[in-house]
Formats: structure tokens, sequence, C-alpha cells
């Protein structure tokens, strides 16, 4: 190692400067002292020449620190995917941050403020799904989509079996399947029909005294082409008598335009399901939650169950899902409706103050692994040379492209037009050290 590098100061040297004193205050010494090590790590890789006093060290450690002792980045997500999985899924509006907030102190979360005794927990969160469902339905929030097929299976099916179609034996992400999951759970699993294809009969030679329901989930990451079939809610809910059990994914509560094969919670329960399961943090735009919507002896039991409480939210979740049902729309709500026009308007005013990009040009944006596979979605995008990927993943704020055909891609769909000037200021940086 070059010499240089080995007389870096040690990391006490440099978390004791007077400089870093104020941040130690703020941000607590463990967050910074492990700051002032990775700062030191990264500079025993570079090339030499490298700073060397504790007063330069703590100089550039001041420069990067975060506004909270958090890891976690805020990431710009320019990938042209609305509901970026690696990204944390739906960003939260700001009053749903806001909301999350006011929940970080003590707050009433399970007290009635009139009487001074204990309240029901997460009321209002609740009033605000059945309200926006707009039916005669009840609502229960457990901690992701996940966790609401697991309490339904064991609330509704335990001891007894679940059917499905093999056509939507559904794989959610990172090895994670849905079949798996209810069986995890001791519940026996009646496959019905095949990949492609699965008919009424099929469900009628399945399903005896020992169902506890009938589950139907939306293929919400892929599509099946060609010569297929299925059974509709309708039917299987005119010809049985058990529960029939919507997983639906994405977590619209009522149709969407712009969407119009995305099943939603109104429109499904409509069709005859008597319990929905979605998630929140998908195309409800809001915080990861599982959202259980339905009729209400089924809520009550799921309520009920021993390990409602093991899947339950905490206010924060409670907070930002009432402010996202309830507040102005959501990022993911309007990345969705926003006219081609204004991107392309804001691309180009972006590429003017920037310099140095390659160009403007039309892109295609998706709505991501929460929902609507194959929906294409009109885009612009900001081309840059490829080569930017990286210091612009690794700048401040960290800014997610599209590497396509040789181009970096800055797609402007998923980005909030309240984050154009912090995108402005990254690319610049990036194209500045460019040579
Ligand atoms: C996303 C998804 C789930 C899982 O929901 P999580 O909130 O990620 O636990 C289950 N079913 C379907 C159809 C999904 O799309």
């Amino acid at each position: 190692m070059d010499d240089s590098r080995r007389r870096l100061p040690a990391v006490d040297d440099v978390l004791t400067h007077p400089l870093l004193a104020s941040q130690v205050t703020r941000l607590g010494r463990g967050f910074v002292k492990s700051w002032v090590r990775d700062v030191l790590d990264t500079l025993r890789d570079c090339p030499p020449p490298v700073p060397l006093s504790a007063a330069e060290l703590a100089a550039t450690v001041h420069q990067g620190l975060p506004t909270a002792p958090v890891s976690m980045r805020p990431v710009i997500n320019a990938t042209g995917v609305i509901i970026h999985t690696n990204l944390g899924r739906a960003p939260l509006s700001a009053a749903a941050r806001e909301a999350m907030v006011v929940a970080g102190g003590a707050t009433d979360v399970e007290l009635d403020l009139h009487s001074g005794k204990r309240g029901p927990r997460g009321q209002a969160t609740i009033k605000a799904l059945e309200e926006a469902v707009g039916l005669d339905v009840a609502a229960h929030v457990v901690n992701n989509g996940a966790g609401g097929i697991m309490l339904a299976c064991f609330a509704l099916a335990s001891g007894g079996n679940v059917v499905i179609s093999r056509g939507e034996m559904v794989e959610i992400g990172d090895g994670f399947r849905i079949p798996e999951l209810m069986t995890a759970t001791g519940v026996e699993l009646r496959e019905v029909g095949t990949t492609n294809r699965t008919h009424l009969r099929d469900y009628e030679h399945a399903v005896d005294d020992a169902t506890g329901f009938i589950i139907k989930v939306h293929p919400s990451n892929f599509q099946v082409e060609g010569f297929t079939s299925g059974v509709s809610i309708g039917q299987l809910a005119n010809s049985f008598s058990v529960p029939i059990v919507a997983d639906i994914g994405s977590g619209l509560l009522r149709p969407h335009p712009r969407l119009p094969q995305e099943p939603d919670a109104r429109s499904v329960l409509r069709q005859g399901a008597d319990l929905v399961v979605a998630s929140g943090d998908k195309l409800l735009g809001g915080p990861q939650a599982g959202v259980l919507i339905g009729q209400e002896s089924l809520i009550t039991r799921l309520r009920r169950h021993p390990l409602a409480r093991a899947v339950r939210v905490d206010k924060f979740t409670l907070a930002a899902l009432e402010a996202t049902v309830l507040g102005p729309p959501t990022p993911v709500a309007q990345a969705l409706q926003t006219p081609v026009e204004d991107l392309r308007e804001r691309a180009e005013r972006i590429a003017s103050a920037v310099g140095g990009a390659l160009g403007v040009q039309a892109s295609v944006g998706a709505v991501g692994g929460g929902g609507a596979p194959g929906v294409e979605l009109e885009s612009v995008a900001l081309v840059l040379p490829a080569d930017l990927a990286h210091p612009l993943r690794t700048g401040t704020p960290a800014v997610m492209g599209r590497v396509s055909g040789g181009d970096l891609l800055i797609d402007l769909l998923a980005v909030a037009p309240d984050q154009d000037e912090h995108l402005i200021e990254a690319v610049r940086t990036v194209l500045d050290g460019h040579p």
C-alpha cells in the first residue's frame, strides 16, 4: 500500500476534531464514527495523494454527512418504473411523510382523549379505507400483503384447505411464492386446473366441507397470453358458498382510468369477492402495509385471531396510510396522470440547464412490480453517456437511471417535478467531472 495512505489518522482523531463536535451532538457519536470509518476505508482504496490531516478529513466527513443518522440514502428514481421494488416501492406524499413525523411522538393512537380511556387502535385509518371503497364493508390493516394472506389462512382455513388455480401460483419476487406462503401456515393447498386454463368444474371437484376459502390471485407481475381461460370471481361467488378471497396485489381502492385492466377493491367486492387483500405500497401509493377489506364477519375473525397481533402495524403506518387515502394525490397517482407533453417540457428544460446532455428522447415507462404488467406508459428521457450511470448512482443526491442501447436514460416518468432542481444539480456535478 502507498505510504501516504498508511499514514491516515486514526478514526478517533478525526471523530474528536472540533469541526465535527456539533455533528456528533446532532447525529450521535455512533453514527458519525461509522461515517468516519467509511470515509477512511474509501480513502485507503483511492489512488494517492489523499488528504492526510485530521482537520482535512473532518472537513470531508462534515461535507458528506446526511441530515439524519440513517445510512439509507435518498434516490431520484429516473428508471421510468413508477413502483420500483429496489427503491422501496411507492414514495410517500409529502403529506404522508408529515403524518409520520406526527406519529413519531406520543400520540392518541390507542387512547380516547375524551374519556381518557383506552381507545380502538387505528380507527381513523380503517374508516378512511372503508369509506374510500364505499360499500358496506369492514377493513383491517396488517404488516404487508403477504401478512394479510397468512392471517387469512390461519383465521379462515386452519385445519382445512384453500383452493387455487394453477394459473395463479405467483412468485412475488426475491424467491417468495404465494402458494408456499400459504402451505407454510399448515393449510392444505388444493391446486386446480392448468397453467393456462382452469374451469368451473375444476373448482367443483376440489371444494368440500373442509375448504376455508377459494383464493383468486392477481398475476400482478406477468401475463399469460394465447389459449387461456379462467373462472371469474363472479362465477365463483355464484357457484360456491365458501368465501372467495381476492389477492389483488396492487391495492387500487377504486378503478383507475389509465389502468383499466388492473383490479381494484371496490369492483372486485362488487363482483362477489368476500375479502380483498392488497398491498399499501404499490398503486395505492402509501406505506408498506397489507390492506384487508371485506365482509364484516370475516374481518372480525381476522382481527380476533391471536396472530393478528404478530402482523399488527405500527403507528407510523397507520398515520401514513390515513394521509395516503384521505390526503392529496400520491406521487404514484401524479406520475400516472402526468401528460407526456409536461414530461417533454421538463426534460428539455433540464437538458438546457445541464448542458452536455446528448438529447431528449421519447421513452416507455412502466408501473412496475406493483401492478399493470405489460402496460406501457408514454414518457420522455434525457439522454446521457452510459458511463455516467455509476457516478450518478453514487452522487448526492443519488440518481438511478436506465441504461439502454448504450445510453443512460434519465426517465422523468417517476421523477416528481419538485425533484427537477436536485436532478439538474446532480447531473451538472457529474458532467463537470466528466472528460
Ligand atoms: C405484491 C403482491 C403480494 C405481496 O404483497 P406484499 O405487500 O409485498 O407482501 C401478494 N400478491 C400479489 C398478487 C402481489 O402483487
